[in-house]
C-alpha cells in the first residue's frame, strides 16, 4: 500500500532519466537524504527556475511504494526559494554544487539533520545575494565538521596540549593544529595566529552571530585550502565541483 509524506526539501543532485524524467535527491529537516524519481520535471515551466531545479528549496509531497525496492515519486511541489542569483554566476554555482554534493555525501536517508539543512539553506541565501565563494564555504566546512563531529582542535596544542598563541600547523591525520616546535616540520599548511581566531569563532558562534565577521576572500580562499585536505581525509570524499571552481 502506497503512503505519502509532505516535507520541506533543498534539491542537491539532479540526474536525468531519459527524455523527460529524472531522479533526485533532497535535504530535508527532519528525514535527512530522500531519494525520489520525478515525471516530465524539465518540462514544468521552461526557461525558468522549477521547483525540482537544483538547490530550489521547495515544499513537496512524496509517495512512498509499498513494495521494497521501488523508488519512491515526486508528487506535488510548491517553491519556496529558487535562488536565482546563484545561477547567473558559473562560481557561485560551483560552490553551491560542491556544499551540495559534500553534504548528500555526510548525510544518510533517516537521518535527521536539521543542523545541517539550516547551514545549507543559511550558505545558499550568502551565495544568492552575491556573497564571494570562499568565504562561505569556510563556514560551511567548518560548521559541517561540527555537525559530524569531527571537528579539529584549533584552541590546543594537540602534542603539548598547551594554548595556541600564534600560528599552527594544521595536522590532518592527528585532528588539530599544533606548534611550529612541536610538529616534526612536515605539514604544508601553516595557520596565522588571525586564522586560527577566524576559525574558533566560526566554528563557536551561532550562523546569525557569523554573519557579521567580514573575512577577505583571498584570506577565505587561503585557509580553506589548509583546511579542506583534513575534510577530504576525514569525510573520505572530494566535491568534483571544487575542481571545476579552482580550474
Ligand atoms: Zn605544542
Amino acid at each position: 500500500m502506497r503512503s505519502s509524506i509532505t516535507t520541506e526539501a533543498v534539491v542537491l543532485t539532479v540526474t536525468d532519466v531519459g527524455e523527460e524524467d529524472r531522479i533526485l535527491t533532497f535535504l530535508t529537516p527532519d528525514m535527512g537524504l530522500l531519494c525520489a524519481a520525478a515525471t516530465s520535471a524539465r518540462n514544468l515551466k521552461k526557461g525558468r527556475a522549477a521547483p525540482l531545479d537544483l538547490f530550489v528549496q521547495t515544499r513537496l509531497t512524496i509517495s512512498i511504494p509499498g513494495k521494497e525496492g521501488k523508488l519512491k515519486r515526486v508528487g506535488s511541489t510548491e517553491m519556496i526559494d529558487p535562488f536565482l542569483g546563484i545561477r547567473a554566476d558559473y562560481r557561485r554555482l560551483c560552490a553551491a554544487s560542491y556544499m551540495g554534493q559534500t553534504a548528500a555525501h555526510c548525510i544518510q536517508e533517516d537521518d535527521p539533520s536539521s543542523g545541517t539543512y539550516d547551514l545549507i539553506l543559511y550558505c545558499l541565501r550568502r551565495l544568492d545575494t552575491a556573497a564571494a565563494p570562499f568565504g562561505v564555504m569556510l563556514l560551511f566546512e567548518v560548521k559541517l565538521l561540527r555537525e559530524m563531529g569531527i571537528l579539529p582542535e584549533f584552541t590546543h596544542c594537540i602534542k603539548c596540549m598547551e594554548v595556541m598563541g600564534g600560528e599552527g600547523y594544521l595536522d590532518a591525520g592527528r585532528g588539530g593544529v599544533l606548534h611550529r616546535q612541536c610538529s616534526a616540520g612536515e605539514y604544508k599548511g601553516i595557520l596565522s595566529g588571525g586564522d586560527l581566531a577566524v576559525l574558533r569563532y566560526l566554528s563557536e558562534r551561532s550562523l546569525s552571530a557569523v554573519s557579521r565577521l567580514s573575512v577577505k576572500e583571498e584570506d577565505a580562499m587561503r585557509i580553506f585550502d589548509i583546511l579542506h585536505p583534513f575534510s577530504a581525509h576525514h569525510l573520505g570524499y572530494e566535491s568534483k565541483a571544487l575542481k571545476m571552481l579552482k580550474r
